[in-house]
């Protein structure tokens, strides 16, 4: 028979269990992709750029048999299903708010139709909801969910290929709906591969894995793997990667392990309170008050065009809008500094950040501001306030970070760029007196504890 496989966010061909269902079923496979509107409009150009970049790879990968059509998965899938005469449609689950209710819709829509849509594996090492507390209830706290989750284990890789199934090309079968180009990304890209994937782990690995227990804190220096696009895409499973971790036994690999855990537990997080993508997950937030009006446009406006005269700040910001990639360290300076210093609502800088970030991924994003503004599930405590001068001197010592991407701060040697005494050319002064804000902060917080 034939099965539709129907990719979305598991844009390869190794290690990929999916295609291990379809060859125990004896199937032929038809590769399907389907352009969703919901999903493209929000996400930045930066985003459908990588995607565009990936499927262009995947569909190299198979010969040029990916059928891409556009629409709403829940009328295309079907529609292509039935068109070929498909008896199964196979994916990698989605536990994401939308995904979960896309892919309820679309099974409904193939049942109607005696089609079964099949899902095998996630983008995750462990699903979202495996992993429980012994009474059943999901973990709020990362430490013990860690300690559950390498419990808990994993598979290894599943051994998979271009060649675990035979691919039927699609113009020799009716699809019922048109076949799409895959769209020309506009910008400049890293290569958001399987092949570049595996190219950039490997580097990583022989270059800055074993150091990464402190080479990950440094700004300055390109310590960490920057394979979050990659996962974000599913150019690589992270199963493939703690399959690379377990050979070595550096602090580094138990480092990573845990960063990898991280993003587990937020999905997992994500899965039973959809809800936090938006809203608190500490109520007594809801009470806070935030700066609106002009004067906050006008500041959010400083803070996304690099231009609040907190020199660690700007560089970031303007890294921001240039790679669509920065530092965790500076997600987390750039966070603080909206909430804390200037008072805005986290959620406004998590939007602008999944419009800029070409890893924006809803679980991670959401759950990093929150846990930033200290709404979120295990955040850090809303009175610990970054003091962006402070952090720039710590984690960009050199002050070679701030002087790449703010050339007006050039002249200054040293890490005293995170402090200029006097400020040359058209480099702003800051917009807000921190010491002043964090008081400001503190007391808006006391507010909201004492009620
Ligand atoms: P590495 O240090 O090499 O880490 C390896 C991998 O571990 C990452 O690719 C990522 O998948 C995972 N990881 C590392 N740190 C975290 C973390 N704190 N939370 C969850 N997973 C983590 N990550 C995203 O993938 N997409 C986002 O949209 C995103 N938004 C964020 C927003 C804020 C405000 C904050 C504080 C963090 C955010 N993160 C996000 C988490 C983290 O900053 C990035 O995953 C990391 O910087 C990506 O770079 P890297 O791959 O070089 O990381």
């Amino acid at each position: 028979a034939l099965a539709l496989v129907w990719f979305r966010r598991d844009l390869r061909l190794g290690d990929l269990p999916t295609l291990l269902e379809v060859a125990n079923d004896g199937d032929r496979a038809l590769a399907l992709f389907v352009l969703d509107d919901a999903l493209l409009g929000p996400a930045g150009e930066r985003r459908r750029d990588a995607l565009y970049r990936a499927l262009a790879a995947l569909d190299e990968q198979l010969g040029g048999r990916l059928l891409v059509v556009k629409g709403d998965p829940a009328k295309a899938v079907p529609a292509v299903a039935a068109a070929a005469g498909a008896a199964r449609v196979h994916v990698s689950a989605d536990f994401g708010p939308y995904g979960a209710r896309r892919d309820d819709a679309v099974a409904l829509a193939l049942r109607e139709r005696g089609v079964e849509l099949v899902r095998t594996g996630s983008p995750y090492v462990v699903s979202p909801g495996r992993v429980l507390k012994d009474d059943g209830d999901p973990y709020r706290v990362f430490t013990p969910y860690f300690r559950s989750w390498q419990e808990h284990g994993w598979r290894p890789p599943a051994e998979t290929s271009a060649e675990t199934v035979e691919w039927v090309e699609p113009d020799t079968v009716d699809t019922g709906r048109a076949r799409r180009p895959i769209p020309e990304p506009r910008g400049e890209m890293p290569d958001v591969s399987e092949a570049g994937a595996l190219a950039a782990w490997s580097e990583f690995v022989a270059d800055d894995l074993a150091d990464y227990g402190e080479g990950r804190d440094r700004i300055d220096r390109d310590g960490t793997s920057r394979m979050s696009v990659h996962l974000k895409y599913g150019t690589i499973h992270p199963r493939t990667m703690l399959a690379e971790l377990a050979r070595r036994r550096s602090d580094g690999a138990a480092q990573y392990r845990r960063q990898l855990a991280w993003r587990d537990f937020y999905a997992d997080f994500l899965h039973h309170r959809p809800d936090t993508a938006r809203r608190n997950y500490d109520g007594r937030f809801d009470a806070m008050q935030y700066e609106t009006g002009r004067g906050a446009d006008e500041a959010f406006a400083a803070w996304t065009g690099g231009r609040t005269g907190y020199p660690i700040v700007d560089a970031a910001m303007r890294q921001l809008a240039a790679e669509g990639w920065i530092h965790n360290r500076l997600r987390m300076i750039v966070a603080s500094f909206l909430v804390k210093d200037l008072h805005l609502p986290w959620w406004w800088g998590a939007r602008h950040f999944m419009t800029q970030l070409v890893d924006g991924d809803l679980a991670n994003n959401q759950h990093g501001w929150q846990w930033t503004a200290g709404t979120g599930t295990d955040a850090s405590p809303y009175f610990r306030v970054f003091n962006p001068v402070r952090q720039g001197e710590k984690f960009d010592p050199t002050g070679e970070f701030v002087r790449r991407w703010v050339p007006e701060l050039r002249s200054i040697a040293g890490k005293a760029v995170h402090d200029p005494a006097d400020r040359p050319g058209a480099y702003p002064e800051p917009i807000v007196d921190h010491a002043h804000e964090r008081r400001v902060a503190l007391a808006r917080f006391d507010a909201i504890r004492s009620q």
